[in-house]
């Protein structure tokens, strides 16, 4: 012990010891450095190594569509609550898309749109007993064609098997659950419709633990609980009113999703994975007078996200501030695995802008952008009720069914509060034209099929809160 001391004692005078206590410090320091700090092992790198992507065989896509998310809530968009950390931590890698619009507000319709890469006047998808035909072309049937493993996980009835959408998957399910906790029922008897997203993802989970580690897959995932204002207690932190309780909706959403990322992380699958994170439309809170969605085409139910996260990071997130179109979404995935979708889409691959934006080039103008809904799309004894919207240059038109048009300046006025139609007759003509342009000039390459609707089909669409008469 005597010795003992005695070294410690002369070791504590040397100067050696301290120089090697510096050594073993900066050697942990560099050590922490270089692990990753957390399950995200993806290696960095730079939007010109996107081209090298198709070269791949080994890239899966993970397609999340969050039902009801409209942008401007989000911390990705500057929402400034904090109401999707795991989201936002992915965009701090990956490309955010800040204009980008949906087709409808209505996820019927929307959905139509996004999956075949058609403007709504050529679906033919604007009621409620239309049904995507055979003959339409989705991407899960050309990436089950290039050997995918292709799988639906869904809880929204507009997206169901009978209305067309399940074309293509090898599986396409609604996630049996187990009903949702009694407690979270109390809480929200309105949530009428069972199991909640944490079941989604569970399914989501149990595929990633079983599927081949050799197979390519594309997954579907379509979220439903920011649509029905659904969060559990731990998350329900924002308030009570409708408002808070859909950023509550938001922060337990984002929070399934983080463990889904976790669990592609910790497997590995991040490097290999592209994961898609967008929706078919927002939520109004009475910004035109409306609450919820599929009544007008304003900004407050068209404006969504778009984030793509790439198999490897940027070291800055990338904002692509150039208006897109969910029509675009498909057709840059294809672009950007290097697989042939369907050729006569109306959307465009955004992978030059995607480069322009990296290079800090201002993109030249897009093309318009068009929105359509449908009013009487819940009543099969009403006639057709079309609106639409027209966006471009900065300005966006509305056309209703008797040919009244309204007209806003988006810079000046994002949220659309005052029409300056009167005081901008010859900007309101062009914007009209375009719209009949839009109409006339669009054909539907099928037609859309009818379905009869069951009475348990009818009573779980009205489950969903949809007023179907
Ligand atoms: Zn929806």
């Amino acid at each position: 012990m005597a010795d003992t001391g005695g070294f410690l004692a002369r070791a504590l005078e040397s100067r050696w010891f301290y120089g090697l206590i510096a050594v073993v410090l900066v050697g942990l320091f560099v050590v922490s450095q270089l692990r990753p700090a957390d399950f995200d092992g993806r290696p960095y790198g730079e939007i010109e190594d996107l081209s090298t992507l198709a070269e791949r065989d080994d890239l899966n896509v993970l397609f999340i569509l969050i039902d009801t998310m409209r942008a401007d809530r989000m911390g990705l968009y500057g929402y400034e609550r904090d109401v999707s950390p795991h989201l936002d931590r992915l965009a701090s890698t990956g490309i955010r898309f800040s204009q980008h619009q949906s087709q409808s507000s209505w996820t019927k319709a929307s959905m139509a749109s996004m999956w075949t890469g058609l403007n709504p006047a050529r679906t033919g998808i604007s009621r409620y007993m239309h049904s995507l035909p055979e003959s339409a072309e989705l991407p899960s049937e050309t990436l089950k064609d290039a050997g995918f493993v292709t799988i639906g996980l869904w809880r929204n009835g507009w997206v169901a098997p009978n209305f067309g959408f399940d074309q293509g998957f090898d599986a396409y399910s609604r996630p049996v659950p187990v009903g949702l906790p009694g407690q979270l029922r109390r809480e929200h008897p309105a949530a009428t419709i069972s199991g909640s997203d944490a079941n989604l993802v569970e399914s989501a989970i149990e595929f990633l633990r079983t599927v081949d580690p050799n197979d390519r897959w594309f997954l579907y995932l379509h979220t439903m609980d920011v649509h029905q204002y659904v969060s559990d207690e731990t998350s329900a932190i924002f308030g009570t009113t409708y408002s808070d309780f859909y950023d509550n909706a938001i922060h337990w959403t984002d929070r399934n999703l983080g463990r889904l990322l976790r669990e592609l992380g910790e497997r590995g699958m991040l490097e290999r994975t592209l994961v898609v994170v967008t929706s078919d439309h927002g939520e109004a809170f009475k910004e035109h007078g409306r609450e919820g969605h599929a009544r007008d085409l304003y900004g407050e139910v068209t404006e969504i996200p778009l984030l793509v996260s790439l198999p490897f990071k940027l070291k800055e997130g990338l904002e692509v501030a150039a208006p897109t179109s969910n029509i675009d979404v498909w057709p840059t995935l294809f672009d950007l695995i290097g697989i042939e979708g369907p050729a006569d889409a109306d959307g465009r691959s955004l992978v030059t802008l995607i480069e322009q934006s990296a290079r800090g080039e201002v993109p030249p103008p897009g093309p318009p952008q068009f929105a359509q809904l449908d009013r009487g799309w819940g009543r099969p004894e009403q006639d057709s009720e079309p609106i639409f919207s027209v966006t471009e240059n900065g300005y966006r038109a509305h056309l209703d069914p008797k040919g009244a048009l309204e007209l806003y300046d988006l810079e000046r006025d994002p949220r659309e509060q005052e029409d300056i139609s009167e005081t901008n007759p010859e900007l309101g003509a062009v914007l009209r034209s375009r719209i009949e342009e839009y109409e006339a000039s669009s054909q539907i390459p099928w037609v859309a099929d009818e379905v009869e609707l069951d009475g348990l089909m009818l009573h779980q669409l009205k489950a969903l809160g949809y007023h179907l008469e």
